[in-house]
């Protein structure tokens, strides 16, 4: 949630993950102060102010008036300053309320066509009353724009900064903040950034750090490259988007709220730690690489992980949720333990020889196609489903029986209903024979008489055979047919 007064100059407070506060805001005293307050910390900066009325901007000229109130020959005089002193003076227009005309003005003086922005950006608290649109300009120095407010956000192209580029306490206000195939060379910053609309970064790369922390609202980093850590601890998204980015330093998600995490096809090169986090809705982490081994502390509805691959291994503690992990490609051991009613959709097509599954309800799981599945480690916690109450011998069995019989069978079909989940397997059904369940028992009982686990493998044994002798029965009929 984003507060703005009107007060005091420009002021927000946002209402952050756990409530934690924090407000950006100016004061017009015998100078101007610009004032960030975040959770454990905060920060103020002084400019001289504008002589003009009520203006807050930071005086650039001789007569002590700001770029916007300055005459056109001061306005000249500045910024032949500023671009032709190779950094030494910084372009200034703190807390300036920038027109349209200022600002062609300032790039007009910038660069005549190889659009090079030769001098610091001193944007700090500044006020945009336009969408800010650059495309294919070269920032030579640091670019700040912290507290500055956007009120219709930006679209930035093909830009390269050479510096960093602070954008701390940003409102985005009515438009989103889109940066498309930009270039930050020396990290970037966007703490406590908030926007009513979304935050994009699309195809960038960067340098070094990413931090987004205390962001409020949504935030996308898609196909990105980050050469550093992403730290977005803290943060309160509505949705956050890390489609597939790849980040080589840590992934930082402390404290973080989230209603939807997307992140298919992300690739994490070094981190060892994601979570903990709690996600109200669903974490999409399909497709995901995770180089080092990785501990996942997860609590959200759904955490998807179909495809991902574990070059490490790893350890999955997954709270309340429904996993999906078909396709999933273990290089080294993972073990998922799961909390509070965390269940196993799927592990169709998994890569299961080096994986460890403990207290995680699999009733509704289907085993189909899965490789490696002798080498499997069903701990006594996980739960399988048992065989229907009608039946004499209520067996230990698998989602995959439920799931033929439910469509296949003769009698008593509709004793298979696995009541506890929409049976919407019906892409599962057609494929699946009665052989091939029989062929998944088999396996299952390999992996349970390796463990010295005599029972289950009892109830496996009686699984296969019965899946067997319906593969015949099923074959007759088709033989049937077919003659
Ligand atoms: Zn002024």
């Amino acid at each position: 949630m984003i507060r703005r007064e009107d007060s005091a100059v420009r002021p927000r407070t946002l209402a952050g993950a756990g409530g934690r506060e924090a407000r950006v805001w100016i004061e017009r005293g015998s100078r101007v102060s610009f004032h960030t307050e975040r959770p454990n910390g905060g920060g103020t900066a002084y400019w001289d102010g504008c002589s003009a009325n009520n203006c807050v901007g930071a005086a650039a000229a001789p007569s002590q008036l700001c770029l916007r109130h300055a005459s056109t020959a001061e306005r000249l005089e500045h910024t032949r300053l500023a671009f032709g002193s190779s950094g030494r003076v910084p372009l200034l227009l703190s807390g300036v309320t920038i027109t349209p005309e200022l600002w062609d003005f300032v790039l007009s003086k910038a660069s005549h066509d190889d659009r090079r922005f030769t001098a610091p950006l001193h944007a700090v608290g500044a006020n945009f009353p336009f969408k800010l649109r650059l495309s294919d300009w070269t920032f030579e120095w640091s670019a700040s724009l912290t507290g500055a407010v956007l009120e219709d956000g930006c679209e930035i192209t093909g830009c390269t900064f050479t510096d960093h580029v602070d954008l701390d306490f940003v409102d985005f206000r009515n438009g989103p903040g889109y940066w498309r195939q930009c270039s930050f060379k020396r990290g970037l910053s966007v703490s406590y950034g908030h926007t009513s609309q979304h935050v994009a970064f699309v195809g960038c790369e960067i340098g070094a750090d990413l931090t987004a922390q205390g962001f409020v609202a949504d935030f996308h980093l898609d196909d990105c490259e980050v050469a550093g850590a992403c730290d977005l601890s803290g943060s309160a998204f509505t949705l956050l988007s890390l489609s597939k980015s790849r980040i080589v330093g840590d992934l930082g998600l402390a404290d973080l709220e989230a209603l939807t995490v997307r992140a298919p096809g992300i690739e994490l090169e070094s981190a060892s730690r994601l979570g903990p986090v709690r996600i109200k809705g669903a974490i999409d982490l399909s497709n995901a690489k995770f180089t080092n081994r990785i501990l996942l502390d997860v609590a959200a509805e759904k955490v998807e992980l179909s495809g991902a691959t574990f070059r490490a291994g790893g350890r999955l503690h997954i709270s309340s949720a429904e996993i999906a992990l078909d396709r999933l490609l273990l290089n080294g051991p993972v073990t998922l333990s799961g909390r509070n009613g965390a269940s196993v959709r799927s592990i169709r097509s998994a890569d299961a020889a080096k994986l460890v599954l403990g207290s995680v309800d699999l009733s509704c799981c289907i085993f189909q196609g899965s490789h490696g599945l002798d080498s499997l480690v069903l701990e006594p916690t996980a739960v399988l489903p048992r065989s229907p109450r009608p039946l004499r011998t209520r067996r230990r069995c698998i989602a995959d029986e439920y799931v033929w019989r439910r469509a296949n069978a003769r009698w008593r079909r509709s004793d298979w209903d696995l009541a506890q989940r929409d049976m919407s397997n019906a892409d599962v059904a057609v494929e699946l024979g009665a052989g091939e369940v029989a062929a998944t028992y088999r396996l299952l009982r390999r992996s349970v008489e390796s463990q010295a686990n005599e029972p289950g493998a009892a109830d496996f044994y009686y699984g296969e055979m019965e899946m067997r002798r319906l593969d015949r029965g099923a074959g007759g009929v088709e033989r049937g047919i077919l003659w």
